[in-house]
């Protein structure tokens, strides 16, 4: 890969700048507010995305004819990393735009692409995940949730659980049962639900750090298109994996997120006062900061990698896996680094005086628990690892 920017990446690198830089305002305001109370707040961060559509940049690497600019992955892995470094606020809709999206784009009709993908970008429509449930997380083939077609119809019973965004969803990408006889990684189906038909239930699950920021979801004789199908009836099995590859291979935390985060804790470790000193005085910290830039830096090495493969028209490989198991590792450690430099004080939540980023490290460190979790555990990751990267016999 060629790390030298060409002119026209460096021209769209230096537009997006002065873009973010002329938002600074609306930055601002738009992270002021934790979406996760809902309400007005939430639809301040709606808001910031349309007004990124409206601006082209809901997501560059899409085509024109869905809300994007039909620019090059290089120039989409250019803007993630100057918003990220503006301070940009998160993206609510990321499972619709960096699993779902992609994933119509190998294998949905027309149809569905024209219908949903520009709905997506321009945040009219939330996106949830439907994959996991209870007894079908990492065993994922286990679920049961199922789907019986009725015409043009399928009719789905069942629960998932751990859905992210769930409050807010207006749709479920989901993983249904079709065929009970069939082998456990066969009739299943991949189907788009609208959260808003009758007989879908949405309970918030409130987390270890207060939020709410996912639910489960029961569906009672949902009514669903047969036009909803994306891929084959009873071979969604391949569908989800193209979906999961999106997921684990950097499109959920880029590099420029660790490189913000580790600019944030070394300005913590020169301001946070230890003995006579700052906590940068220590060699321990020095050592720790030292490790994560290298870690971080290697990181952004490997995304590279992946994404030279994705601008060659490839598709993410099971490399994906080892992304996931590295950023999520790295995530928990980062977050460990900020909470031992802010000593007790790291337990000072929201909203106290005293708090640092009000309360947003150790906000961030509970978080980080859930990180080496979602999108696959890192024990399934390494099997996935050892097995399919390098070819070791199963177990
Ligand atoms: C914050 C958060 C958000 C999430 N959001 C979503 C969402 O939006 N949509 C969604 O569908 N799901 C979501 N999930 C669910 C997530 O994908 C699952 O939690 C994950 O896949 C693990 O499944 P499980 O919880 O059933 O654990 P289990 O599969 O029961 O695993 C329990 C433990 O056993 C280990 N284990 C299991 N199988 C093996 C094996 N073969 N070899 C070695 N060890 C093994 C696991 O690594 C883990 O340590 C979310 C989870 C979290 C924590």
């Amino acid at each position: 890969m060629d790390f030298e920017l060409s002119g026209e990446d460096a021209a769209f690198r230096d537009e997006v700048r002065g873009w973010l830089s002329d938002h600074r305002e609306q930055i601002a305001h738009t992270r002021a507010v934790d979406w996760e109370a809902g309400g007005e707040a939430f639809e301040r961060y709606r808001s910031w995305e349309r007004a990124l559509f409206d601006a082209g940049l809901g997501a560059v690497a899409w085509p024109e004819e869905y809300g994007g600019r039909g620019a090059s992955m290089v120039q989409q892995a250019i803007f993630n990393e100057e918003y990220i470094l503006a301070g940009a606020p998160d993206r609510i809709n990321r499972l619709g735009m960096g699993l779902l999206g992609p994933t119509l784009m190998v294998y949905g009709t027309a149809e569905q692409r024209s219908r949903h993908l520009p709905r997506i970008l321009a945040c009219d429509e939330i996106w949830c995940q439907g994959y996991s449930e209870p007894d079908a997380g990492s065993d994922l083939a286990s679920l049961r949730t199922r789907a019986v077609r009725e015409g043009d119809e399928f009719v789905v019973d069942g629960q998932k659980t751990w859905t992210s965004l769930g409050r807010f969803g207006d749709w479920i990408f989901t993983l249904v049962r079709t065929d009970p006889a069939a082998p456990k990684h066969r009739g299943i189906t991949f189907l788009l639900v609208d959260m808003h038909s009758p007989g879908v239930e949405v309970r918030p699950l409130v987390q270890i750090d207060g939020s709410a920021r996912f639910a489960e979801v029961f569906f009672t004789g949902v009514r669903v298109p047969a036009a909803n199908v994306v891929g084959r009836v009873d071979d969604g099995w391949a569908v989800a994996m193209t979906l999961l590859g999106f997921e684990r291979g950097g499109g959920l935390y880029g590099p420029a997120l660790f490189h913000r985060i580790l600019r944030d804790v070394i300005d913590l470790s020169r301001r946070e006062p230890r003995g006579d000193g700052v906590a940068a005085d220590d060699p321990d910290v020095r050592r720790r900061v030292a490790q994560s830039y290298i870690e971080t830096r290697v990181y952004e090495l490997t995304v590279q990698r992946a994404l030279t493969r994705l601008a060659r028209g490839e598709a993410p490989g099971p490399e994906a896996s080892l992304s996931k198991l590295y950023w999520s590792e790295m995530k928990v450690r980062l977050d460990e680094l900020a909470l031992d430099i802010l000593g007790p004080r790291a337990e000072l939540g929201r909203g106290s005086p005293e708090a640092e980023h009000d309360g947003g490290w150790y906000a961030d460190y509970l978080y980080a628990r859930a990180s080496t979790i979602f999108a696959g555990t890192s024990e399934v990751q390494k099997n996935i690892v050892a097995q399919r990267v390098l070819g070791l016999p199963r177990e």
